[in-house]
């Protein structure tokens, strides 16, 4: 496809900004993403190495399964409560959950105890997972598109590269205040960034104090905290939350707005519904509104130090003993991949934090 060709949610995207005039970022991104007809997560498959993208739980089992045993820890933290609900946000092809179950054999009370729940909005998706986890037949899992649907009580949540799919807003700073960034159509007849007219009310007192004197032209994001609450009540009353993503530990100004197809970067306004779309996740507005609702916060730590701290150096060394040659630097590049702190690696730009219960005053890979 061309740009002289708009893909059919381009055309509707026009459409809405010829009525309404231009689209916050918001919407533009919640539509790119989430469409039930030309949404990217609606009718692609963006994972894996002929997808868009390569997600942790992709690149090694060593992943899943070092998740799987945190979340033996938490559980053991909680006080072995039978049942809990294990609830991934997000499972993309399953893979980490699989993992996970597979790590969980080792406790087999443990075992016993999980109810699975797969949040997943895309039915696709969805479908993708059940493949993937068919072979578990002894571990209750259950699909759900929102998290209410899943029954109270104790609780361990975990989250991979959730967030940073979720859609952000982006304001600028501009000499009369703040004003909300969205999509017009420019001169040239393209999709484009541009500010709104006025500036939104009140907007400076609620910024991080960081943030807040800012020069102008700066970008400030930011996601709705739906979700973070969600997951931080129940940690906090009754469980322990894990969330992993690509983002920065202290909230700061910056565009991070970006597109990926073919594990190449691209325009977030090229080829609206074909392109994933992602923004950085900002761990210390995870961390404020997980305090807010009476969370204790764990870290957030680099995924390198949490990994190596839950042992990840020591599992590659037996899975590489186990292995023929081939494999045994497919492990190594892995390892590499997952823990280095390189800018194509992920070890220092993802980051974990956790949540939990007060009570609970240490995680796995949290603490030195
Ligand atoms: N955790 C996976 C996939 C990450 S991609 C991995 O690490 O490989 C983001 C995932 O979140 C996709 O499965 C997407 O469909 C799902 N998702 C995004 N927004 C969602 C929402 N609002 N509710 C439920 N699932 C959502």
């Amino acid at each position: 496809m061309t740009d002289e060709q708009p893909t059919p949610l381009e055309t509707e995207i026009r459409r809405r900004i010829a009525g309404d005039g231009p689209m916050p970022v918001a919407e533009f991104m919640a539509l790119c993403l989430y469409d039930p007809d030309h949404g990217y997560y609606s009718r692609r498959m963006p994972f894996g190495a002929a997808g868009d993208f390569v997600t942790a739980p992709e690149v090694s089992q060593m992943f899943g399964e070092l998740v799987g045993l945190w979340a033996v820890t938490a559980w053991r933290a909680m006080g072995e409560p039978n049942p809990v609900q294990l609830i991934e946000m997000g499972p993309g092809r399953g893979t980490m959950m699989f993992d996970m179950l597979l790590a969980a054999r080792t406790v087999p009370e443990f075992r016993k105890a999980l109810r699975v729940h797969l949040i997943e909005k895309s039915l696709d998706l969805q479908m993708r997972q059940r493949q993937t986890l068919a072979g578990v037949t002894d571990v209750v899992l259950r699909w759900h598109g929102t998290m209410e649907e899943v029954p109270s009580g104790h609780a361990i949540i975990v989250a991979n590269e959730f967030f940073d799919a979720l859609p952000i807003h982006q304001a600028e700073r501009c000499s009369d205040g703040w004003h909300e960034r969205a999509i017009g159509i420019n001169a040239g007849d393209q999709l484009a960034l541009t500010a709104l007219d006025k500036p939104i009310a009140g907007f400076e007192a609620d910024l991080p104090r960081s943030v807040r004197k800012a020069p102008v032209g700066s970008i400030f994001e930011w996601r709705s905290g739906e979700f973070i609450d969600k997951i931080a009540r129940r940690a906090a009353s009754d469980g322990a939350a894990l969330i992993i993503d690509y983002g920065h530990a202290a909230s700061s100004v910056g565009d991070t707005f970006q597109a990926v197809r073919s594990h190449r970067y691209a325009s977030p306004m090229a080829l609206p519904g074909l392109t994933d779309l992602t923004a950085h996740v900002d761990f210390e507005a995870l961390a404020r509104a997980a305090r807010k609702v009476g969370a204790r916060v764990h870290g957030p730590v680099d995924q390198g130090t949490f990994l190596k701290r839950l042992g990840i150096e020591t599992r590659a060394a037996t899975l590489q003993a186990r292995a023929a040659e081939e494999k045994r630097s497919s492990v190594a590049v892995a390892l590499a991949r997952l823990i280095g702190t390189g800018s194509s690696e992920m070890g220092a730009l993802f980051k974990a934090i956790a949540f939990s219960a007060q009570r609970i005053d240490a995680l796995p890979g949290f603490v030195a």
